[in-house]
């Protein structure tokens, strides 16, 4: 089979790999979309993410969908033929974390596109059938993809645990800052506020649909983002936002939701500066008692992932921008890498 392997800071080649064979408890998928994200993007540039570090060869691609084309012996045969969203990271469901609830961090995780596992940027993937999705059968391939990030949304807003009436900021308005903004709205927040440092973000977050109650900084974040913070707190009176996201890929993020949360707020920290430290403000997190929580993907949130984009109340299609074919996937990765040509999210089809 086919496949891209990274082996330097942005540089792929294409070469050709055995088609994985079907353990009894596995499906085969034939990969019809890849999105291309913001960790793989740290990947493709850095070839790590903090201590996550990626050695050549490696082909790099988490968020996958396509046709499962074999089950094992002990597998739901029922997935036969069916096109699937597939929860990238294969936990082990026997350590101590699995068997109290938090598969998703998983001390045994196998995550493809990351450190020693190959992604999905492949003709064929093998995994463990429970993690194959079915989707409606109206649902493109790309949108299938897409039910990845999205399950990170829905992780993002469940940790928030927003009420209604609730206000929230959001930092960095990409695919996930964006989703996560339409959700917190869907989800009863009345004003969500977003700011991010790119102006095309600012303008596609505004033609998103994220009208009802959603404000765009004019100008985005700027600098320190003390021109965000000093919006935010104009918005809102001086009060603060009830919740802050970060879904930015910076190291700015942390400070700018602990600057924009009212005093025993809630933080949620979602965005992937790749370092592997970066300076939390302990002064105001401390004088304003502000819970932290940090998102790691999502915990078993296909299920909703998909009911939302069934319902309409999630559009993935208004975020993917560009399409490329399998052959041109290093292009997809140099757009998205460049922040050019007012992409969000490119989406590789086979
Ligand atoms: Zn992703
Ligand atoms: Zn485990």
């Amino acid at each position: 089979m086919r496949a891209w392997q990274w082996h330097k800071s942005e540089s792929m080649r294409l070469v050709d790999l055995p088609k994985p064979k079907v353990k009894s408890h596995e499906a085969l998928v034939r990969i019809e979309a890849v999105g291309v994200c913001g960790s793989d993007i740290h990947y493709y540039r850095e070839g790590r993410i903090g201590e996550n570090v990626i050695t050549e060869p490696l082909v790099l691609g988490h968020e996958y969908a396509g046709i499962v084309e074999e089950v094992g012996g002990d597998a739901d045969g029922t997935l036969l033929g069916k096109r699937v969203a597939v929860e990238p990271g294969i936990p082990c469901f026997a350590c101590e974390w699995c068997r109290t609830g938090h598969y998703n961090v998983c001390s045994n995780l196998f995550f493809p596109g990351g450190p020693g596992h190959d992604g999905a940027l492949c003709d064929y993937m093998t995994v463990d059938a429970r993690l194959c999705f079915p989707v409606p059968g109206s649902m493109t391939a790309g949108c299938a993809a897409m039910v990845e990030p999205v399950a990170v949304a829905v992780h993002t807003v469940e940790l928030a645990a927003l009420r209604p009436g609730d206000t929230v900021a959001v930092f960095g308005l990409g695919v996930i800052g964006l989703l996560v903004a339409r959700l917190a709205a869907a989800c009863g927040a009345v004003r969500v506020l977003g700011a991010d440092v790119l102006d095309y973000r600012v303008a596609a977050a505004a033609q998103q649909g994220l009208s009802a109650g959603f404000t765009a900084k004019p100008g985005g974040l700027q600098g320190d983002g003390a021109a965000a913070i000093a919006w935010i707190m104009e918005q809102t009176g001086g009060r603060g936002v009830d919740v802050a996201m970060d879904c930015t890929n910076s190291s700015d993020g942390l400070s700018l939701a602990c600057a924009a949360a009212r005093p025993a707020g809630r933080c949620v920290l979602t965005g992937i500066s790749g370092k592997e430290h970066d300076s939390l403000p302990v002064s105001i997190a401390r004088r304003h008692e502000l819970t932290l929580r940090w998102c790691r993907r999502f915990l078993h949130n296909y299920p909703a992932a998909l009911a939302l984009l069934d319902s309409g109340v999630l559009d993935a299609s208004a975020l993917i921008t560009h399409v490329f074919p399998f052959e041109e996937a290093p292009e997809a990765f140099a757009l998205t890498s460049a922040c050019a040509d007012g992409v969000l999210k490119a989406s590789i089809e086979w």
